[in-house]
Parts: structure tokens; C-alpha cells; sequence
């Protein structure tokens, strides 16, 4: 099925008589008629929903759905994207390894890599993905785990070179994961590009109405365990009375390791409220898609051509730097995020922001309603200058998030906003 018809009908199999909709089971618990019923959930040797730490009817349908739409072999929801990112590389690294991510990525992933998992010994080596790949290879060693990326970057909007990239895992035997959470799975699917592992902050376009906080890891189930690099892979797990992943879950060994382990021990389990909600967000994901990018290409038109601004950053423009990967690995469009920088600088860009009003000042992206943020001043107030510039962030960038209101308003409200920060 296409992936229209999968934001609608993928996860959910009603049974005769069952609800059409998808119900919320709003509960921590399950009951069982036997006491031998528990015992055998607990050696993982039948399926069934245990605790909803771990799994939850809701939250099992929405994560049905996301694998269908990634093409993986199964996902598991976690209660942000910062957990996402964070599972899906505390699963593959410990303490004394690294991995690679590149620098231009979400100003919260890079206090989570740089600072938190650097204390938990886990060293990320950041890397210029525009740079060739002999230059990346050199950035790792005996220790590399992972290669980390965003598919488009929050806010600088540049589009992974998945070719480059998934050649630089390849040859160091190491999974490629991708943060897919700005274009989605309907604008680009990285397992075709040779991802392993992909990503997502479901706060964004899939819930698409600002309502949950969420994040997800779908597993394609295509990479090698067995490579010599992943011991825990493929040998008795001590915490878990000697399940070996591998042998005893096949192609879905990384995500079930994850949830029974990681998941178990750390906790960042998602509420099936939030589950509930972003399961509706996601069977309108993507008409909405559309509708952002239509309106975003006419914004970056618009605002290209505005003698107040300096620079433009989206990638469906012809002259962006990153068009010909845009049109090569998400040729229906990438998502509705404008960045742009005014002449001005940092105080034109707040005067600018400062006198929008259809368009909300608010600490969020990627939802209904059209809104604007100043990186610098907010999601990326952590960073050095030296940091801002890896991430491809100006003092005086503007992120614009096209909502669905009508194109001719949103515009409109951009012009008279630069009109009076002039
Ligand atoms: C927002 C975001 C995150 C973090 O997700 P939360 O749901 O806010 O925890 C991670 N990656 C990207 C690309 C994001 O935009």
C-alpha cells in the first residue's frame, strides 16, 4: 500500500464488532488467568503486553504503523525524540566507544551528545558531512559504533548525503541511524538510502498539532550483528536470563533488545494518551505534508526575493546548496521549515518577530499553526558561536514553520512583520 493509505489504515486490525477507531487503553496493567501465563511473558517466550513500561495496546498500533511507513521490521515509541536518539545509541555504544554524527543537527541533540553522554564515557566525534568521505572515515576508529544524522537538518535545513554516508558505515561495519523527523516518511524513507536505523521526535510533523510529546525508533533489520562488533547482540544477556538477541529474535533483534533492556531499565516510556493523539495526527500526516511544503516553496519564493533578507536556507529553492540531494533523496518536497537570516541581524530579526501576527513566537516546529523561533536565542542558547556555525546557525536566522492556514495569509503576514522591522 502507498503511504497515504498507510497514515490511515496501517496498525489498527479491528476485529468483528471491535471499535473502528483505534481504542486509547489508558491502563499500566494487563490481566492473566494463570500465574504460568506471566511466567512464560516474562521468559519472552510468548507474545502479550506485560507492563506498559514496555508495551501497550495504543502505543503497539501507532508503532505498527510507523514501521510499515519506514519499511522496518518493527519500531518502539519513547516518551520524546531526545529518548529516540538516545536509546538508539546507548543500544549499540558503551562506555569507552564513539560514534560519528554529523554537526549540523537539533541544538537539544547536541547538548545530549556533547555533554551528557560524554559524562556516561560515550564520545561523539562531530563531522562536516559536505567534507568527502576519506575525511569522515579518518574521523573514526577501532571504537566507532554508529553514524549518526538528521535526513534534514533542524534548523539549517541541509539534506544528508545518504550515499556518502551509508558508504562511511558500511566500511566501518556500523549502523547508519537517521533522524527522519523533519520531511517524515512521506518525503524521504532513508532504509532505501542504506539507513539502518531511523529516528524520529514525533512532537513534531506526525502528532502535527502540537498536542504530545514523542519519539520513535523503527529498525529495518538489515544489519549484520554478527559482524564481531556487537558481543551483546549475540550473546546471552545476563539481565534478562540469557536471551541472546540475535538467535532468539532474528531481523528485529536491535528494537526488542532495546525495548526489553533498555527500555525496561531506563523508563522513557510514552503515555498511550500520547500515543492516541499522535496515531490521529498521523492518519492526515501526509495531506498536511503537502499543504507544508506548497506553502513553505511560495514562503522561501517570497522571502528570497525581500530586499530586507539576506539569505534563504531551504532546500526545494534552485539555487540551494543542498537542491540536488533534496531532488534526489526527497523528491516530493522536504517539509515546511523555512531558516532565513535578515540583513539586519539579530535586533531585525526580533523586531521581525516581534511584529508577526497570524505567526506565533513559540519554542515548537512542525505543526498546524504557522510559527517562528530565533535558534540562537532559544533551541540553540547552548551553543558556542564556534557550535552555531557548525550547525549552520546565523545570529540573525529566523526558523520559519509553515503552518496549514492559508497561503495568502501567511504571506501577508511576513510582509507587513519585515515592513516594520525595516
Ligand atoms: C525536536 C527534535 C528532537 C527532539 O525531540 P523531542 O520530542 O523534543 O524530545 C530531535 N531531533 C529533531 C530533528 C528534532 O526536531
Amino acid at each position: 500500500m502507498k503511504q497515504d493509505t498507510l497514515c490511515v489504515q496501517a496498525g489498527y486490525k479491528p476485529k468483528n464488532g471491535d471499535p473502528r477507531v483505534l481504542p486509547l487503553y489508558q491502563s499500566t496493567t494487563y490481566f492473566y488467568e494463570s500465574t504460568e501465563h506471566v511466567g512464560k511473558l516474562f521468559d519472552l517466550a510468548c507474545e502479550g503486553h506485560m507492563y506498559s513500561r514496555i508495551s501497550n495496546p495504543t502505543v503497539a498500533a501507532l508503532e505498527e504503523k510507523l514501521a510499515a511507513m519506514e519499511g522496518g521490521v518493527g519500531a518502539m515509541m519513547t516518551s520524546s525524540g531526545q529518548a529516540a536518539n538516545l536509546i538508539s545509541l546507548l543500544n549499540l555504544c558503551k562506555s569507552g566507544q564513539n560514534f560519528l554524527s554529523t554537526a549540523a543537527i537539533y541544538g537539544g541533540t547536541v547538548n545530549l551528545f556533547g555533554v551528557t553522554m560524554k559524562k556516561m564515557g560515550i564520545e561523539a566525534r562531530f563531522i562536516d558531512q559536505d567534507k568527502p568521505l576519506e575525511a569522515l572515515l579518518a574521523a573514526a576508529d577501532e571504537n566507532t559504533r554508529a553514524v549518526f544524522c538528521e535526513s534534514l537538518s533542524n534548523p539549517s535545513m541541509a539534506v544528508a548525503d545518504f550515499e556518502k554516508l551509508s558508504a562511511l558505515a558500511k566500511s566501518l561495519q556500523v549502523p547508519l541511524i537517521v533522524d527522519n523527523t523533519f520531511p517524515t516518511p512521506i518525503n524521504c524513507r532513508p532504509f532505501e538510502w542504506g539507513a539502518d536505523i531511523v529516528t524520529h521526535s514525533s512532537s513534531k510533523y506526525l502528532d502535527g498539532h502540537a498536542s504530545s510529546v514523542g519519539g520513535i525508533i523503527v529498525d529495518s533489520g538489515r544489519f549484520n550483528w554478527e559482524n564481531g562488533k556487537f558481543p551483546d547482540f549475540c550473546q546471552p544477556d545476563e539481565s534478562y536470563h540469557g536471551v541472546t538477541y540475535v538467535k532468539d529474535f532474528g531481523a528485529a533483534a536491535f528494537i526488542v533488545k532495546a525495548r526489553v533492556q533498555l527500555m525496561r531499565d531506563l523508563g522513557s516510556a510514552p503515555s498511550p494518551f500520547n500515543a492516541y493523539l499522535t496515531n490521529m495526527g498521523v492518519e492526515t500526516l501526509a495531506l498536511r505534508m503537502q499543504r507544508h511544503c506548497e506553502t513553505a516553496q511560495k514562503a522561501a519564493l517570497f522571502l528570497e526575493s525581500h530586499p530586507l533578507v539576506e539569505s534563504v536556507d531551504y532546500p526545494d529553492l534552485p539555487g540551494n546548496r543542498y537542491n540536488g540531494l533534496a531532488k534526489k533523496y526527497m523528491p516530493g518536497g522536504t517539509a515546511g521549515v523555512v531558516s532565513f537570516s535578515l540583513k539586519g541581524g539579530r535586533e531585525q530579526a526580533i523586531r521581525f518577530m516581534d511584529a508577526l501576527q497570524l505567526a506565533a513566537i513559540v519554542v515548537h516546529v512542525a505543526d498546524t499553526r504557522t510559527c517562528v523561533l530565533h535558534p540562537a536565542s532559544a533551541t540553540h542558547r547552548q551553543l558556542t558561536d564556534g557550535q552555531l556555525k557548525e550547525a549552520g546557525i546565523s545570529p540573525g536566522m529566523v526558523r520559519l514553520s509553515v503552518g496549514i492556514e492559508s497561503c495568502e495569509d501567511i504571506l501577508a503576514d511576513l510582509a507587513q512583520a519585515l515592513e516594520k522591522a525595516n
